[in-house]
């Protein structure tokens, strides 16, 4: 694209100074490329969206302006730039402030490819990298977070990427939580959002100096564990301890089903507090948080508290995780609704350990309860047996006697009159038999004899042509 194509002089009053002249005789593509005068050095672990921003800001724009320079018909919201930055913006970018294009798509997500999440169509949830700044609900759920300290310390204020994890909750330099809203108005931090007088340092919505703040201080266990939680997302091999070398993938597909087991269901109160009892960590924080759907939306210092807990049950594995989950009850369908895909450790876990205690995985036992019940003349229902060994008989109902004696249901759509005796239904099946119908037609002309004969008003029905008619008057026409 000729950049003289996307330089709107009445948007890019900066930019447009350094539109290349062409020189004479040379074609389009060799024509050289003109550097930007504001091109940012790209900082260490600086996130792409920070450093777009900063290009904009040097180059007298607003983040929103650049992009719409770059490309007319895109607006900066609909994008969050970490995680699907285009290519062509990060080549387009690269070219006009002379940095290195890899450099800048490793600033994105793309980082995190294959060790955090396994690939990231656009469209999924990324379980540990949230949507923030421009992309996210502003009200709720996961903003981006800083370390005031750092903002306070940087020559040249820049988010980090790492902020963007959700498993990242504290500044290791500085041994403090961060924070992930402005302290005056209580909104998200989104510095994509708009323009600010101080790029970063101010909250987007009311001003305020984000640096007034006095972070929680982070224990030295939070600062470790974090540590290695950005280590393992490093690396494609973590080490589950008590099991061996894992996927680093796995290692975090682990971590995250247990953190969800603390937020939802009935087991998730229970078990934190089952856990900060023995686990002896995160205690303090335990009971003040509040019942929540999504990790993702706990504040910084509620987050590390579920990792700690989490991370104690994927020390010596499995033996710490069934320990907790057998003590509260955690069942494998708590774990594994869906039937989604689970890391082998986890599954062998749950199948070995959790699976048994739930239900009844050999036909011998069910077979050897019958014959219990039998012998002390009790009729072997399915409620009479599950009583009798305590678990579940899913996919085993053959081998129990029916409650009652009653006819089949069949298995013609017929047969499904909901609330018809099953004695009734027989007789109606050998009646319409005898008058030669169908089954249906047989109940439908009874059905309108009984409702004639009971004087009922008559009910509108639509017949085959959209026209209304009432039952009194199909009735005549089929007599
Ligand atoms: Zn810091
Ligand atoms: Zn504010």
């Amino acid at each position: 694209m000729d950049c003289c194509t996307y330089a709107a002089p009445a948007i890019l009053p900066v930019l447009c100074v350094y539109i290349p002249m062409r020189v004479p005789g040379l074609r389009a593509e060799h024509q050289p490329e003109r550097l930007w005068p504001g091109r940012p050095m790209l900082q260490q672990d600086e996130s792409f969206s920070s450093w777009f921003a900063r290009v904009a800001e040097m180059n007298g724009l607003l983040p929103q302006e650049l992009m719409r320079a770059l490309f007319p018909r895109h607006h900066l919201g609909l994008y969050d730039l970490d995680r699907a930055a285009p290519g062509a913006l990060i080549e387009r970018l690269a070219a006009k402030t002379g940095r290195a294009a890899p450099d800048l798509r490793n600033a994105t997500f793309a980082r995190w490819a294959g060790t955090v999440f396994e690939r990231d169509d656009g469209r999924t949830k990324l379980g540990w990298l949230p949507p923030s700044g421009a992309a996210s609900n502003s009200e709720g759920g996961f903003g981006q977070q800083v370390c005031r300290h750092c903002l306070d310390e940087d020559r040249t204020p820049h988010l980090r990427l790492s902020w963007r994890l959700s498993f990242v909750t504290a500044c290791a330099d500085h041994a403090v939580h961060l924070i992930n809203r402005c302290p005056s108005c209580g909104f998200q931090l989104l510095p994509m959002r708009r323009g600010t007088k101080r790029l970063f340092v101010d909250c987007a919505r009311c001003g305020d100096d984000l640096r007034s703040v006095r972070p929680e201080r982070a224990s030295r266990q939070v600062i470790e564990l974090q540590s290695r939680m950005l280590c393992n997302a490093s690396d494609l091999w973590s080490m589950l301890d008590g099991h061996g070398p894992i996927l680093s993938l796995a290692w975090f597909e682990i971590l995250e089903r247990l953190v969800r087991l603390f937020c939802v269901g009935p087991q998730a109160r229970p078990l934190r507090t089952h856990l900060a009892d023995v686990a002896q960590c995160a205690t303090h924080a335990i009971d003040r948080l509040p019942p929540i759907r999504d990790f993702r939306a706990l504040e910084p210092s509620g987050r590390a508290s579920l990792l700690e807990l989490a991370s104690w049950m994927m020390t010596d594995w499995p033996r710490r995780f069934v320990g907790a989950c057998r003590q509260v009850g955690v069942h494998a369908g708590l774990i594994d609704k869906h039937g989604r895909r689970l890391p082998y450790a986890l599954h062998h876990a749950i199948r070995w350990n959790l699976f048994d205690a739930e239900t009844v995985t050999d036909d011998g036992e069910v077979v050897a309860a019958r014959a219990h019940l039998e012998a002390a003349g009790i009729r072997p229902t399915l409620a009479a047996l599950r009583t009798l060994v305590g678990r579940s008989l899913d996919g085993r109902g053959h081998l129990t006697a029916p409650a009652r004696t009653a006819i089949a249901w069949g298995t013609h759509r017929h047969w499904k009159l909901q609330g018809v005796a099953p004695e009734v239904r027989a007789a109606a099946r050998t009646a319409a038999h005898r008058a030669g119908m169908n089954l249906g037609v047989w109940v439908d002309r009874a059905l309108r004899s009984a409702l004639l004969d009971a004087t009922i008003s008559p009910k509108s029905v639509i017949n085959g042509t959209g026209e209304q008619e009432t039952i009194t008057d199909r009735s005549r026409r089929h007599t």
